[in-house]
């Protein structure tokens, strides 16, 4: 529940003019010793004001026995009691007119029913007041450029100076602030601010995402995300970060939740809420990645570096061996290397023979001897490159070390590409390090990092013009939605009739309940014919003997009818069988396209190659609904198995434009059915060669009830 009347803006909470500690202390070994020694160690200017009954003074700044007592006003205070004097401390907090508070309590919501039912009670009288909450359960938070480093972390007491720079940071995990500070401030990785929110009990990970925006000096903003209170916002701030040129970066929690989910079909399975998340960071330009170290370390290279033109990348290594591993890497990474121009062959004659001028450039690959001019000109060569978006240099360990690390830095200065440096020598090259700290000049300690920078660069570059798309057009006949539909776990023949009504081609069921009637539908239809049982209990019918491909004459259709009417009965469908006879239909692959309702996110669609190995190969792309007939293909095009669509190895290309034209219509059927939509799946679409078209030949799916 927000607050009715805020007393203070989010950006004023990060930024306090004035800050209250509640339970200072001079003990470092104490937690609320550790919060006054951070915060004075590192300069704090706003008014600092401890609050303890029983000192007269903390570190020589005047202590009061309450907040009450303290001169006001009070934009932040930090409260770190423990829970059984939460309430009374955040009543005392609200009526002494604090604007916000920092609740560091732990063992709240996140932890048991009577720890919730507290959180909820602090989040109501702090409304009642109309001061902010964040937290609890967080680990408060670092504001270089205020000069502010309001943690119990005990790495402030390591850092000299809290590093300012134009990196922010919002986390879910409060202990992942303290690791990443360091790594960060070891790397010369400068921040604008690092928030913990904890629980989110009133504030949440997108206040502080959209301040980050709005503030003139973040330029990257990387966010750990457990769980996201406003999905939908999250998405409308990062279309305005994007606007505004700014890069983000995510990491998330419960990528495999999804595998672990007992699911009802395979759009479930392959499409939970982390693909989910995935999606609608694809579709924004949020750059998510997997890990958070390489989050920050990414975000210290992207900080300092410009966006990557249309080209490769250009690399120079000081170890041959090192060097031909990682373009092996970069290979099967899928990044490209750069061709050297004629120009810059012609120059790299100078002093490497036409045999080894590869792309990694070896240093050690010259002719006569070793010299930093060596390594200048080999450097400026790649660099120049006309090809060259993107340049790597990486050090290992040899004598020219420190001679020589001023080329990369003036490669760095001097040019509009991005320029990544592997300092691959582990503490040996402490020199060079501190070099570079000096310059400014960001690096990296393994390839590994760099690879991941190199793909975010790239990953940036082709996102290009997705998120300025056009809102999509619904194409003719798909919809309306019937006044009247089914509910609950859907038959193949009820979901098709759905398919059908907005527009998708599929096979004409005809439904029967004797053998009788299943030779005259098979004959009306004419052989071959497919023959199933339908059954409200069933997911996989062919695992349970209901599916009959290729009856070619009246024996065999009598035949399958009874064998699926045993079939159903043994899967316990009671009374009169009911069976569908249908078109055997003939195609060169099967996909399937599916479409389910994420309860943050909305409607999205999914296409993959699909059949009974779907879970195998799991080879789908997920985009958000409605979408159009370019973004349709867009997503075909990245399937793995893409070259199976568009014709490979003497194969005819296949009728792209209905499996993309089925995608669009699938989309707008999830569009309108709105939260009623569990989800919905065709397996197999099958796909004829061009021009021939796609059918679905299989449906199933979940509405819940009308709302
Ligand atoms: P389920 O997925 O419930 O097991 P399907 O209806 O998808 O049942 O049938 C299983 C497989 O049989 C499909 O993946 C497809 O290969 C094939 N099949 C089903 N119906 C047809 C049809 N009408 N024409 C051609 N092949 C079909
Ligand atoms: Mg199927």
């Amino acid at each position: 529940m927000p607050a009715p009347h805020s007393r203070i803006p989010v950006e004023r909470i990060i930024k306090p003019q004035s800050l209250a500690i509640i339970g200072a202390s001079e003990d470092i070994g104490k937690f609320g010793g550790r919060f006054m020694h951070n915060v004075v160690r590192h300069g704090y200017a706003g008014r600092l004001l401890p609050i303890n009954p029983g000192r007269e003074t903390i570190l020589g700044r005047p202590c009061f026995p309450n907040i009450g007592a303290a001169p006001g006003p009070i934009d932040v205070a930090l409260v770190a009691v423990p829970a059984a004097q939460l309430r009374q401390t955040i009543e005392e907090c609200g009526a002494a007119g604090v604007g916000a508070c920092v609740v560091i309590t732990a063992q709240l919501g996140e932890f048991s029913e009577a720890g919730a039912a507290l959180q909820d009670e602090i989040v109501q009288v702090a409304a009642k007041y109309g001061m902010r909450l964040v937290g609890p359960n967080c680990l408060g938070m670092i504001t270089p450029t205020h000069a502010l480093g309001l943690t119990s972390s005990p790495t402030l007491q390591y850092a000299e100076t809290l590093p300012r720079g134009s990196v922010g940071f919002v986390s879910q995990s409060g202990a992942l602030m303290g690791t990443l500070f360091v790594l960060g401030y070891d790397h010369g990785i400068g921040f604008t601010s690092i928030v913990t929110v904890g629980n989110q009990a009133d504030l949440e990970l997108c206040d502080f995402f959209e301040v980050l925006i709005e503030d003139d000096e973040t330029e990257v903003i990387c966010l750990y995300v457990e769980a996201l209170k406003t999905p939908m916002r999250f998405v409308e701030l990062a279309q305005r970060a994007r606007a505004r040129g700014k890069r983000v970066l995510a990491v998330k929690a419960g990528r495999t939740e999804a595998g672990s989910a007992a699911a009802r079909s395979h759009t479930a399975s392959l499409a939970g809420s982390y693909a989910a998340f995935e999606t609608v960071c694809e579709e924004t330009g949020v750059l998510l990645m997997d890990e958070p170290e390489a989050m920050i370390l990414a975000a210290g290279v992207l900080a300092r570096a410009p966006r990557m033109g249309p080209g490769g990348i250009g690399m120079v290594v000081s170890s041959g061996g090192g060097g031909a591993v990682t373009a092996d890497r970069f290979t099967v990474a899928g990044l490209p290397l750069a061709q050297w121009t004629e120009a810059t062959r012609t120059r790299l004659d100078t002093h490497f023979p036409r045999t080894h001028q590869n792309n990694p450039v070896d240093l050690g690959a010259h002719f006569g001897a070793l010299g930093p001019h060596i390594f200048k000109h080999a450097m400026d060569a790649v660099a120049d490159d006309a090809n060259t978006a993107a340049f790597i240099y990486t050090m290992t360990p040899q004598p020219l070390m420190p001679q020589t690390v001023d080329f990369v830095i003036d490669v760095w200065t001097r040019h509009t590409k991005p320029t990544i440096f592997v300092l691959d020598t582990s503490r040996f090259g402490e020199d060079v390090r501190q070099k570079l700290l000096q310059s400014g000049m960001p690096y990296l300690t393994r390839i590994d990092d760099a690879m991941r920078v190199l793909e975010l660069l790239v990953r940036e570059r082709d996102h290009g013009a997705l998120a300025e798309r056009a809102a999509p057009l619904r194409p003719q006949g798909a919809g309306p939605l019937s006044k009247t539909l089914p509910s609950g776990f859907l038959t193949e023949p009820e979901a098709k009739a759905l398919f059908r009504s907005y527009g998708i081609a599929t096979t004409q069921d005809r439904t029967v309940s004797t053998a009788q009637d299943a030779v005259k539908a098979a004959e009306a239809i004419g052989y071959p014919v497919v023959a199933k049982g339908v059954s409200r209990t069933v997911v996989h019918k062919s695992d349970v003997g209901l599916v009959r491909l290729g009856l070619s004459d009246a024996d065999a259709v009598t035949q399958a009818f009874d064998e699926i009417s045993r079939a159903l009965a043994a899967a316990g469908d009671a009374g009169n069988p009911t069976v569908v006879i249908q078109e055997m239909v003939r195609g060169e692959a099967e996909l399937i396209v599916g479409a389910r309702h994420d309860e943050g996110f909305g409607p999205q669609v999914m296409v993959g190659f699909g059949g009974v190995m779907v879970e195998v190969l799991r080879d789908v792309r997920l985009a958000s609904a409605p979408l159009d007939h370019d973004r349709a293909r867009a997503l075909l095009r990245k399937l793995k198995l893409w070259p199976i669509l568009d014709g490979v190895r003497g194969r005819p290309k296949l009728d792209v434009d209905a499996v993309a034209d089925t995608l669009v219509r699938l989309s707008w059927l999830a569009h309108d059915l709105g939260p009623r939509l569990q989800d919905l799946e065709i397996n197999p679409l099958i796909v004829r060669v061009a021009g021939k078209g796609a059918v679905a030949v299989d449906g199933r799916g979940t509405l819940t009830e009308q709302a």
